[in-house]
């Protein structure tokens, strides 16, 4: 048997970094067990999901490095939901209520007043034939309700009915489907909501395994009952916790903030926000996992606890560092050439400047300060600059190495004096504009005896 996982998002917003965990797990699960990744769009409302979204999704998932096997839309797959519906119906499963929103609101407040729980009463199986035509003949539609398998023989006498089922994550878990109302699977205006078809969809697409966040536990319980309700057995569930923001608020598709893009965008590898999505709220220490092979192999659902996890963006920037302090110059090449930094220079000025980025795209700045003019002129104090034009005199001749800067900076502590950071601030900012950087005696040979006389202050 294949293992068959799906991710399952609705194109209406873009996906963050809680969405990427959910992605992250069934991928990383489908690598690992040789299986096969689903990405299915869960576009059942076509008001509010957008092509444009679901491209966005894609482009995402593509740059976190999942690519799917196969791609799904649940807006070209109705006629077999319809055909999903005829059988429960056939079955007596599924039945009409003709409820409007305020006339279910009413009757809620009434059972909570009885202190009752307030789940739907089931009275739309109490209506006749004629009650139905005198509906439709004003005008009203049915929604549908699947029948909960919680009763004996009468729907109104319910009893407790534990669904049962090993979590991949969470472990042994229990639903009473007598704590729920019977879930509305189609709307009055013939709209499938989300249950029906993604439980059809599991069950013709071969699903077996389907990981996704915890705020799906109780729907586990009624979807359960339908995939039986089908003639299906239910595949295995796994529910990972949730992210949150630092300060504890839900992600929200709709936000914006955090979404995949945003992070592309700020220039984060996809390696750290992939390291992150998946390692936060788990036994694992957080660290920068350098490629999706090494993340398959620390990937466990076993290790993610059970209580929800902060997402904290610096975290992020940690880990970006990190990645990009340990890439080699192999792996950097080609994203090096396309910021046109080539050529002989290209691997020692890598090796010398990855320890000071904080995004890759920063490396162009650094290439700019040692082949061509500085971004920034030299802010130097009058002192220090005569201080510096002097030291400028005592380079030593070329050809230059590593050595060079320790013999330059000898000489012109013996000369003037000066040591520590009054010596090596004002010709750092000399040579390179800035007060920070990579180790002078890296950039001092990358630079080169001709540009360094050049900047003599
Ligand atoms: N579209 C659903 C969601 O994003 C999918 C849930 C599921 O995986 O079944 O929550």
């Amino acid at each position: 048997m294949t293992i068959t996982v799906r991710f399952a998002p609705s194109p209406t917003g873009y996906i963050h970094i809680g969405n990427t965990r959910t992605a992250l797990s069934n991928w990383l699960y489908a690598q690992k067990n040789d299986g096969k990744f689903i990405l299915r769009y869960d576009d059942t409302d076509v008001e509010r999901s957008k092509e444009e979204y679901a491209h966005a999704i894609a482009v995402d998932l593509d740059w976190l490095g999942i690519k799917p096997d196969c791609v799904e839309y649940q807006s070209q797959r109705f006629h077999i939901y319809a055909k999903a519906v005829e059988r429960l119906k056939q079955a007596g499963l599924l039945y009409a209520c003709y409820e409007t929103a305020d006339e279910l609101e009413r009757r809620r407040k009434l059972r909570l007043a009885r202190r009752l729980p307030p789940i739907y009463g089931r009275e739309a199986l109490k209506l006749t034939d004629a009650d139905k035509s005198e509906f439709e003949a004003k005008g009203r539609k049915p929604h549908w309700r699947f029948l909960l398998p919680n009763f004996e023989n009468d729907p109104f006498v319910t009893s407790r009915t534990e669904v049962h089922w090993d979590d991949l994550i969470r472990g042994p878990q229990t639903v009473d489907l007598a704590s729920m109302s019977d879930p509305v699977l189609v709307r009055e205006d013939g709209t499938y909501l989300y249950t029906l078809p993604s439980v059809t969809d599991d069950i013709d697409m071969g699903v077996t395994h389907i990981i996704r966040g915890d705020d799906h536990v109780t729907n586990t319980g009624a979807q359960i009952a339908i995939f039986r309700a089908l003639g299906a057995e239910p595949p295995v569930f796994g529910h990972h916790n949730l992210l949150t923001t630092v300060s504890g608020e839900g992600l929200s598709k709709r936000s914006g903030a955090l979404s995949i893009g945003s992070l592309r965008e700020a220039g984060y590898e996809p390696m750290s926000v992939a390291s992150l999505a998946v390692l936060i709220g788990t036994s694992e220490a957080v660290a920068a996992v350098p490629n999706m092979a090494a993340l398959v192999e620390q990937f466990d659902l076993t290790g993610i606890s059970k209580s929800a996890a902060k997402f904290d963006p610096a975290e992020l920037d940690t880990l970006n560092r990190t990645l990009l302090h340990e890439l080699s110059f192999g792996e950097a090449q080609a994203r090096l050439e396309a910021l046109d930094i080539s050529g002989e220079q290209a691997e020692p000025f890598w090796l010398a400047i990855r320890g000071n980025l904080e995004r890759f795209n920063d490396a162009a700045h650094w290439w700019q300060i040692i082949n061509g003019e500085l971004p920034e002129a030299p802010l130097l104090s009058d002192e220090d600059k005569a201080f510096a034009h002097d030291a400028f005199k005592l380079l030593p001749d070329a050809p230059w190495n590593r050595q060079t800067w320790k013999d330059w900076t000898e000489r012109v502590k013996m000369e003037t004096g000066r040591k520590g950071k009054s010596l090596f601030m004002p010709l750092r900012i000399a040579l390179t504009g800035q007060t920070h950087g990579p180790e002078l005696a890296d950039l001092l040979v990358l630079i080169g005896p001709e540009r360094t006389k050049g900047r003599q202050p």
